[in-house]
């Protein structure tokens, strides 16, 4: 079993080209718009200002999807808001021609008491017709669609047949290529300590490589754009997530799955192994880092032969720990930061950033190149976190 410290920190990671891009011998001198953070929403952002010309640096501390972005589960499942609708996601695909394992296995998610079970019908039966479609299941409709038992406690499910999973690390990587190929330039083992104005106009941008000179600044770089923004601090907190995965098993679960919404959550991956995460109730620990929390780890090795009646013993392969950063109002905040010039942010998506990370970095650079809010920019205005400030721009 691979621990911690020991090269990459995830399967996903573990499955992809090793250091696909290297830390820079140098920095350059100065770009248009500095990116601070190469998890998915970085890259996105930096994708999009560098598809509408603009010159772009990503800075990132350590590599590319090292960070949330390459330790969730990579279920993809879309909700109702615009910014989540897959259109973008699967033409940028096709587009820039890579496969980060994008597919559609459908989302079961089981209710496990009766008051979810009621909420998932409820939720069913005011679904908008032209919404992509959503079942409620019995719990022996779920054991059929499964093909194997489901535990007594579970009183039924939400069938999405429109539920999506994706390589998460294969699509921060593929995506930062194609930004590259835009002209991106991308500067990894690059920890930006401060940002601090100049005499001039610009910024600078002071990293553990020395200095560069930016016009604006994004910061990408998930909770810690409390530590860059003030403002912000307070309304964005880190909380920590446990995951494991198991050597490679038979066919088991073809849909990505969860308990409620979300408590744990769990996909089988191509190779065979399932990928599974949650049970944070378990923890006795308050710490929000990247290291283990042994009872949650232990909650999680428990659950699937508790779920399912006769499922096959299982050996774990790794574990690790991943961070999310909760907004206040759960929304992401996508755009200027509050009392500061030139400096924009994209973070606080929490436990879901998958499904809307590639409209949200559109929709960042639009407003940064045009001064149009358009998108999911002006519900997710940063402004909301300073009070009495939201609404006047
Ligand atoms: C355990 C877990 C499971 C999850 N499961 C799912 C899921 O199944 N589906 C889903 O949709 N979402 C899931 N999520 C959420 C999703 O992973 C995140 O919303 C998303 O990855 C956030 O991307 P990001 O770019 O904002 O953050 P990150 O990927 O964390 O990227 C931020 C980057 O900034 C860098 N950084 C920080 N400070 C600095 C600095 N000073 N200088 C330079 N770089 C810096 C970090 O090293 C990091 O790489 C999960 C998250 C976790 C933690």
């Amino acid at each position: 079993m691979t621990n911690p410290g020991e090269g990459p920190p995830t399967s996903w990671l573990a499955a992809s080209d090793p250091d696909p891009f290297p830390a820079p011998d140098a920095l350059p001198p100065g770009a248009d718009v500095v990116v601070v953070g190469g998890g998915l929403m970085g890259v996105s952002a930096a994708y999009w200002i560098a598809r509408r010309g603009g010159s772009v640096l990503l800075l990132e501390a350590r590599r590319l999807a090292w960070g949330a972005s390459g330790r969730n589960a990579g279920i993809h499942l879309a909700g109702l808001q615009a910014m989540e609708d897959d259109t973008v996601l699967r033409k940028v695909i096709a587009e820039e021609g890579f496969d980060p394992g994008y597919r559609r296995t459908g989302h079961l998610a089981l209710a496990a008491s009766p008051e979810v079970w009621e909420q998932f019908r409820a939720e069913v039966a005011r679904r908008p017709a032209t919404a992509s479609p959503l079942h409620a299941l019995d719990r022996a409709a779920c054991a059929g669609l499964l093909r194997m038992p489901v535990a007594g406690h579970f009183a039924g499910g939400r069938w999405m047949p429109d539920g999506h999973v994706v390589q998460p690390a294969r699509l921060v990587h593929g995506l930062a290529a194609a930004a590259r190929r835009h002209g991106a330039r991308i500067g990894t083992r690059t920890r930006v300590l401060r940002v601090v104005a100049g005499h001039d106009a610009a910024l600078r941008v002071r990293t553990t490589r020395g200095t560069v000179r930016a016009a604006q600044v994004v910061y990408a770089c998930h909770a810690e754009v409390a530590r860059f923004c003030p403002t912000l601090a307070g309304f964005i907190r880190p909380v920590r997530g446990q995951v494991l995965a198991t050597a490679p098993l038979p066919p088991l679960f073809a849909p990505g799955m969860a308990v409620d919404f979300g408590s744990v959550y769990w996909r089988q991956a191509p190779d065979g192994s399932i990928v599974i995460g949650g049970c944070r109730a378990a923890s006795t620990s308050d710490d929000v880092d990247e290291r283990l929390d042994p009872p949650v780890q232990r909650a999680l090795e428990t659950f699937l032969p508790t779920a399912f009646p006769g499922f096959p013993r299982f050996e774990v392969r790794r574990r690790w720990a991943g961070v999310m950063d909760q907004t206040a109002d759960g929304r992401p905040l996508i755009g200027a930061v509050p009392w500061a010039q030139r400096q924009w942010v994209i973070a606080g998506f929490g436990g879901h950033g998958l499904p809307p990370g590639i409209a949200a970095g559109a929709g960042l650079a639009e407003a940064m190149d045009t001064g149009r809010r358009s998108g999911p920019v002006p519900a997710c205005d940063p402004a909301r976190a300073v009070p009495g400030m939201e609404g006047q721009r």
